[in-house]
């Protein structure tokens, strides 16, 4: 038997010449397919392309009748090609028609041919054709061989993604790299982007695919894996990192793949068969991502993610390409497109640019979507496998409201996606009309509506939006978004700012309510069975006073000679309260005794979002100042659903009779007092449950700002006393058929309110 043929290099070398010959398409892939069958001494050579609706289409060939280009067809999975394609793996076969998946077309003549060799051809792990080549004789090919062809399959996937071979596909087929998708995730943030691909991330493109020099490229390689391993110990050994925890596992896994000689090994018998050390880099990283995303185990397939990482870092050094665009280099439109990222990273972005952001992780109530609702951008998370169905630059819709991404969208989704943007602007116009006008029912109710904060990119909206102040301020946003504990000052700082932002409007600053889900990486607690319920928020505090009595100090000094408002988060005892209060006094008094000037007036008061102070409401009114219901928490615990598990956190409705009572005891023991009280969950931005929250008593609304004007218009056309009645009856009378909800919307349908 004879060795194996001419050997690699020399076919890329031919291949790069082809590459750069003046011809069409259709040519040049003809030479291809001829010089792959000279080099490899096959009788046969074909290239088959994948199109959008499945099917694997002859594109050329050497060898098979001519007349069967364009017309030999077959479906992934169907015959020897579409087992290749579905499985994404090389057949090696001496005898191609005893297989059992072997199918006969007769318009290619290939009844002929034995020995069978077919390698997917393969980008970012994506299979966009299949290459083959088939000899007469019995014969298993070699494994050099078989590296070989993938390599050149490797080219041919960059002729697919520089669109080469779009034009050849014939009238009314399309080639499926460049199909329309509709990736389901899920809404993180409200509203819909329209714009241009760019990855956080971004795949390196790479020029020189062929290596003219192996040894030299080997070495490249080494200096650059060296490189990547130091700069992962770097990472590792950093402090604020910590000894243990998820994060920290996370970067272990890098590292046990950055030692991984299997890898480098692959890497280094792709140079020797003629690529360039990114080449090998991406051939390597593009086998593994084919390989693992088939697995069925979860495990593994998360560390795929790792590996694509470390791989891109790679090339990077390779390349020396700093990552990420900036200024100038980054579109007007851009959607972001992310595995996962920083909420730091994303403030890195400029914001007038963003028009979305997708990310493959990303639950509701991670830090980045919690920046990036706060920032009003359209968001979807948990898109499955997104970075790499896109590349830079593919037009995409971002639907932040039905939790869904196209990618490359047909003109006629684009055009109804564009309308709704419009329909929407038109919508924000006419809520900026009203921002100066004050809510106030249509029988006279004045209601105040405030918006939730957190960080310093909120405050321009106070104005923008025409809120009446802060109702929340969630403190705990500038300790999730640093890299380390924010210190006295900083804290200060930002409290500071945020008074002369609000000026005469009220702001509310909500202790810190850190724990559960809101974890910082530099502050470990252990591990929990059940965080929501455990050490977090207010017992945090307490337990751990000097944390609080540093917030506590930077919002006494923050606020000197204007009035400071103080809200505790999670009560769930009033001896909470009476403890925290000790605790400003004590620092009142040390401010005083220091020459300090102390805030005008210090108010306290606490959230209402642990059912346990439902039945103690006499004794709560005493103890503060003011009250705020946490729905979002309330709702929680009283129908012991978890908020952040998706599976469950919609399955009780709000606006249901036995929360919607709790809520009406509250706002009644309030009013029947004096006391202000004000609900700053997420029902209070949705218009139908601020309806009924006004129909309740509630006089005080805190929401996210893009709310305020919706909620607004809702409360000028709303009959308050007329659904107070209705909605009493409802509430009081167990026996009525039908849901408060479908009670509310017909009220709403029939009053012309504007849900
Ligand atoms: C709530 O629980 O309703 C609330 C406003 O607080 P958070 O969402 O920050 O827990
Ligand atoms: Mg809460």
């Amino acid at each position: 038997m004879r060795g194996p043929p001419a050997g690699p290099r020399v076919l890329l070398r031919r291949l790069r010449e082809i590459m750069a010959e003046p011809i069409s398409a259709q040519e040049r892939l003809n030479k291809i397919v001829t010089q792959i069958a000279a080099n490899m001494v096959a009788e046969v050579c074909s290239a088959y392309v994948l199109r959008s609706d499945g099917v694997l289409e002859l594109y050329a060939t050497e060898g098979l009748k001519a007349e069967s280009v364009h017309r030999a067809q077959l479906r992934v999975g169907q015959g020897l090609v579409g087992t290749i394609a579905e499985e994404a793996r090389p057949l090696n076969l001496p005898d191609a028609q005893s297989h059992p998946a072997f199918q006969y077309l007769p318009e290619t003549g290939e009844e002929q041919y034995s020995a069978f060799l077919g390698v997917p051809i393969l980008r970012a792990g994506r299979t966009l054709g299949v290459l083959v080549v088939q000899n007469r004789t019995h014969r298993t090919y070699y494994d050099e061989e078989v590296e070989a062809l993938q390599t050149t399959a490797m080219v041919l996937a960059e002729m697919l993604a520089v669109g080469e071979l779009e034009r050849l596909a014939p009238p009314g087929t399309q080639i499926d790299l460049k199909r329309p998708l509709t990736v389901a995730g899920v809404s993180l943030g409200e509203g819909v982007g329209l714009g241009h691909v760019v990855l956080h991330e971004p795949r390196v493109v790479i020029t020189a695919l062929i290596g003219e020099d192996a040894e030299a490229e080997s070495a490249r390689l080494d200096a650059a894996i060296a490189s990547l391993r130091l700069f992962v110990d770097d990472m590792l050994s950093r402090d604020d990192i910590g000894e243990s925890g998820e994060h920290r596992d996370v970067l272990e896994a890098y590292r046990m793949f950055a030692n991984d000689r299997g890898w480098a090994r692959r890497m280094h018998e792709a140079i020797r068969n003629g690529l360039s050390a990114e080449a090998a880099v991406e051939k390597v990283q593009s086998d593994t991502r084919a390989r693992l995303q088939r697995q069925i185990d979860p495990f593994l397939r998360d560390r795929l993610h790792d590996f694509d990482d470390l791989a891109n870092r790679l090339l990077r050094v390779l390349m020396n390409k700093p990552h990420g665009l900036s200024g100038d280099e980054l579109p007007r439109d851009a959607i972001l497109v992310a595995r996962n990222m920083g909420a730091a990273e994303l403030l890195d972005y400029d914001r007038e640019r963003i028009r979305g952001l997708v990310l493959e992780e990303g639950g509701p109530t991670s830090h980045v979507t919690i920046v990036a609702r706060a920032l009003g951008i359209a968001s979807v998370g948990r898109a499955g496998n997104i970075v790499s169905l896109v590349e830079n630059g593919d037009a995409i819709i971002v639907d932040g409201i039905g939790g869904e991404v196209h990618i490359r969208p047909p003109a006629d989704v684009e055009s109804a996606y564009a309308e709704k943007v419009r329909f929407r602007a038109k919508r924000q116009e006419q809520y900026r009309l009203l921002r100066d006008r004050p809510a106030v029912t249509r029988d006279g109710h004045r209601v105040s509506l405030l918006m939730n904060a957190g960080l310093l990119v909120d405050l321009p909206h106070l104005v923008e939006a025409g809120a009446e102040g802060i109702g929340l301020f969630r403190t705990e946003l500038q300790f999730m978004i640093a890299a380390r504990m924010p210190k006295l000052r900083e804290q200060q700082a930002l409290y500071g700012s945020v008074l002369d932002a609000a000026g005469d409007r009220p702001v509310t600053f909500r202790t810190l309510d850190i724990g559960g889900d809101k974890v910082l990486p530099y502050f470990r607690t252990a591990e929990e069975e059940n965080p929501a319920m455990g050490w977090r928020a207010i017992r945090l505090g307490l337990d751990r006073p000097g944390l609080l009595r540093m917030q506590i100090r930077a919002l006494l000094q923050a606020a000197a000679g204007r009035e400071l408002r103080i809200m505790l988060p999670m009560v769930t005892d009033l001896d909470e309260i009476r403890q925290t209060r000790g605790l400003i006094d004590r620092d009142l008094a040390h401010l005083r005794r220091h020459g300090y000037e102390a805030p005008a007036r210090v108010l306290v008061g606490a959230m209402v979002e642990v059912p346990a102070l439902l039945f103690d409401l006499d004794g709560l009114v005493r103890e503060v100042d003011f009250l705020s219901v946490g729905s979002n928490d309330l709702l929680q615990f009283m129908t012991a659903t978890d908020r952040g598990n998706m599976r469950v956190a919609s399955r009780f409705d709000a606006l249901s009779r036995p929360f919607l009572r709790a809520l009406r005891q509250i706002v009644r023991k309030a009013e029947s007092v004096g006391m202000p009280v004000t609900l700053c969950g997420e029902m209070a931005g949705n218009p139908i449950a601020a309806m009924a929250l006004i129909a309740l008593g509630y006089r005080s609304l805190s929401m996210s700002a893009a709310a305020i004007g919706p909620v607004k218009a809702m409360t000028h056309a709303l009959p308050a006393a007329k659904l107070a009645t209705a909605l009493d009856t409802i509430l009081d009378d167990g026996s009525q058929e039908g849901t408060v909800r479908a009670m509310l919307t017909a009220f709403a349908e029939a009053e012309g309110v504007p849900l």
